[in-house]
């Protein structure tokens, strides 16, 4: 059984604009202009990779991406369905409350394997839905849909560099409000809340029973020292290696993690049982 890359912006150029492809070349990785999937397959499988999950989530701010992204993406993979998972996403403050229903009914037809919310690049707290926090029903409908639909649901936590994030928006304290109102929901905490919350993601991942861990963005030859006691939460963390953002050097990078001096089990957990338990491939599979 092979491994499983959890977080990855595999964005292919054929599901860009060409004006969102060179803010994204631009801001966050020039590679992905000459990006192809038979390559990348290929590279998988020299790396032993299963799938990997592409984050494809709308963000306006960032890249002038609106909820037809993630149904671009969907069909550029379908080709391959066994080797790829996409997370959708409904940017909740831009669509009315039944904009964001149709949008998220859209992205299950089309074979979505889970959502992604990005705090900081939406300026959305990942708890607004709560009367407290503005009642912002749209997210609210967000986490219900993939309650029902058994679809995990990834929040970044952790800052974000690009100058039109809104760091405030990613102290992953504010996942808890969703863990608790959506019992059922699988939640990966995108980051561990890198490179100043780290302690509240892991108390989150320890305490809540549907909160998990997803060690992206953090650079493995840095994971022990962010996370010293990642051993203790093996069965409930997850590999991604966030390819595409800037400064991962590719999917390669799994042979980093793969060489950590952790336990061979929690380090098979990590990179293969675990994703494949939350995660579906395009096929369902
Ligand atoms: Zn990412």
């Amino acid at each position: 059984m092979g491994y499983v890359d959890a977080h990855t912006h595999l964005w292919f150029p054929e599901t860009l604009d060409k004006e969102a492809l060179e803010r994204v070349c631009q801001i966050a990785n020039p590679e992905l202009k000459a990006l192809k999937l038979e390559k990348v397959i290929q590279q998988m499988d020299a790396l032993d990779i299963d799938f990997v999950v592409i984050m494809a989530y709308p963000s306006r701010r960032l890249w002038g991406t609106k909820e037809d992204f993630p149904l671009k993406v969907l069909k550029h993979c379908s080709a391959s369905p066994s080797r790829f998972a996409v997370f959708g996403g409904v940017e909740p403050s831009a669509l009315s409350l039944k904009e964001t229903k149709e949008a998220l009914e859209r992205q299950y037809q089309a074979g979505v394997s889970g959502f992604k919310i990005h705090p900081p690049h939406t300026w959305v707290k990942p708890n607004a839905y709560r009367e407290e926090e503005g009642s912002l029903k749209q997210l609210e409908a967000i986490y219900e849909f993939a309650q029902d639909h058994s679809l995990p649901v990834t929040i970044h936590t952790g800052t974000s560099a690009f100058p039109q994030a809104r760091n405030k928006f990613g102290d992953p304290i504010f996942v808890d409000d969703v863990a608790v109102d959506f019992p059922r929901l699988k939640i990966l905490i995108a980051h561990m809340g890198r490179p100043n919350w780290v302690s509240t993601a892991f108390q989150l991942v320890r305490i809540r029973a549907n909160i998990y861990a997803e060690l992206s963005g953090i650079p493995p030859k840095k994971l022990l020292e962010y996370v010293p006691r990642v051993e203790e939460i093996s069965s409930k963390a997850l590999y991604g290696s966030d390819y595409g953002s800037p400064g991962v050097k590719g999917i390669e990078q799994i042979k980093d993690f793969l060489s950590l001096p952790i336990d061979e089990h929690a380090k098979r957990e990590i990179a293969c049982l675990t994703p494949k338990r939350l995660i579906k491939t395009l096929d369902r599979g």
